[in-house]
């Protein structure tokens, strides 16, 4: 593939980045050849995206630092006029924030990513890139509550509206949905906090033979545990936040591209992609940019306007949380499922949703996306009140109560009380959630402890 800025070639065979980066891209295509066709996913999670030189450090630096140095006023007026790619101001990109993009890129197999400030800036980015007042898209009702005040709320305000379906429904009723102005195809792959399983080949089929891409949330199972791009996601997200930190240390999001979707076979619909930007000199980012074209004008236009970065001290910290993502998701899992089978047997517990108990209604999709586990989150109900669930969480000794989820200490919330105590009890139902459910997020300790304190607390009740 060739790219071209303005009719100038600026790297031959490698995706280019605008007002900075070949940083990404070029390191991205190394490990394509040299890594990631020996290196297995696991050996990405400890050492992609970072390979130091001769006395470089070993660990990835933190460029703590706004801005870089240059010798000539032209030299940086070059950087500005995309006439060449490299570092100009940390708001847009920065080296540390750089290799550990690279590293969720690869481990979700894209061409590119970008960290923001949080998971929230990450789906704002994604939906933001391609629809603006006017436009349309389209979702499935399992979703985080924060993704749905976003989405239902604050997009409305800037005149995006989204269509909330429910993935029982037909292809047929789905795609009477569809209208004119719709622009992209939504969901998350394991829902917070219902633990519902979306049908990612099913949506990517429906939005591509619409002309759509779809966007993923992948925040709960983690490329470890299932790569909605092997099943047709354009777009991939996450809050950074959860499992890929996994120690509650910070907050941040990532938005992955996998560069498959064809924007220029659509100039009308992405017209944001494929006509001249005005505030960047008349760029096309579709001719300019080619498959690299989303994620470029998600860095040049929303990133410098917007400014949701996640700092490179975060970065660095998501980093070492990457390191051992390809451990403890399993232990993750394994514990969950421990914990299901034993509340599933336990007379006091009306219902569980964990979709790798044999008994769940998404088994069967959860054994399709991820058959090695979905992730540590469990929902379930009692049989008694709403407060017989807060006396349960009340009594809890070792799983603590906190507003997280996907960390290595278990945790849990009750998200009618808290997260989503803005959402009406019908808003709550149309997101699939019970108002008695619980949210468990199991963590990775020894699951006699995590079972032994869930008895306790239950003996309780
Ligand atoms: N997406 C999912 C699936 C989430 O669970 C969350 C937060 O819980 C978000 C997005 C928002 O992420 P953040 O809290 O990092 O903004």
């Amino acid at each position: 593939m060739q790219f071209y800025i303005n009719n100038k070639q600026i790297i031959s065979n490698n995706v280019v980045i605008v007002g900075n980066d070949s940083f990404i891209f070029v390191l991205r295509k190394v490990k394509k050849k040299n890594m990631e066709k020996k290196l297995k996913i696991d050996s990405v999670c400890v050492q992609g995206g970072w390979q130091p030189k001769k006395g470089e450090p070993r660990q990835v630096p933190i460029y703590q630092s706004t801005t870089f140095k240059y010798n000539t006023s032209d030299e940086m007026a070059r950087l500005f006029d995309l006439e060449e790619s490299g570092y100009f101001y940390t708001r847009l990109q920065n080296p540390t924030n750089d290799a550990v993009a690279n590293k969720i890129a690869q481990l979700e197999g894209g061409i590119g990513a970008m960290l923001t400030s949080s998971g929230q800036s990450a789906n704002f980015y994604a939906i933001f890139n391609i629809c603006s007042a006017g436009d349309h898209f389209i979702t499935t009702n399992n979703i985080y509550g924060g993704t749905f005040n976003l989405f239902s709320v604050t997009l409305k305000k800037l005149g995006i509206e989204c269509t909330f379906v429910d993935q029982t429904w037909s292809d047929e009723k789905i795609e009477a949905e569809i209208r004119p102005n719709t622009k992209c195809f939504f969901g998350e792959t394991v829902s917070n906090p219902g633990s519902r399983v979306f049908d990612i080949e099913r949506f990517a089929k429906l939005a591509h033979r619409n002309g759509m891409p779809l966007i993923v949330d992948n925040t709960f199972p983690t490329p470890i545990n299932c790569r909605p791009i092997e099943w047709g996601a354009d777009i991939v997200t996450h809050s950074t936040t959860k499992y890929m930190d996994g120690h509650a240390a910070q907050v941040g999001g990532c938005v992955v591209d996998s560069g498959k979707f064809p924007w220029a076979d659509y100039p009308e619909r992405f017209a944001g992609l494929c006509t001249p930007d005005e505030s960047y000199h008349g760029l096309i980012y579709t001719e300019a940019f080619g498959a690299a074209a989303f994620l470029v004008k998600a860095t040049a236009q929303l990133m410098r306007d917007f400014g949701a970065i996640q700092s490179p001290q975060n970065a660095f910290l998501l980093n070492l949380g990457l390191e051992t993502l390809h451990l403890r998701m399993p232990r993750h899992c394994e514990n969950a499922l421990k914990v299901a089978q034993y509340l599933e047997s336990n007379k006091k517990v009306a219902w569980v949703n964990y979709p790798d108990l044999k008994s769940d209604s998404d088994y069967e999709l959860a054994q399709k996306y991820m058959p090695n586990g979905t992730s540590g989150v469990i929902a379930f109900g009692l049989k008694g009140t709403r407060e017989d669930s807060i006396k349960l969480m009340d009594s809890f000794k070792l799983i603590s109560i906190v507003t997280h989820v996907a960390d290595a200490r278990s945790c849990v919330l009750h998200p009618a009380s808290h997260t989503h105590r803005q959402l009406s009890d019908e808003q709550l139902k149309e997101a699939g959630i019970n108002p008695e459910l619980i949210r468990l997020s199991v963590g990775i300790e020894d699951a006699d402890d995590i079972l032994n304190d869930l008895k306790q607390a239950l003996n309780r009740l």
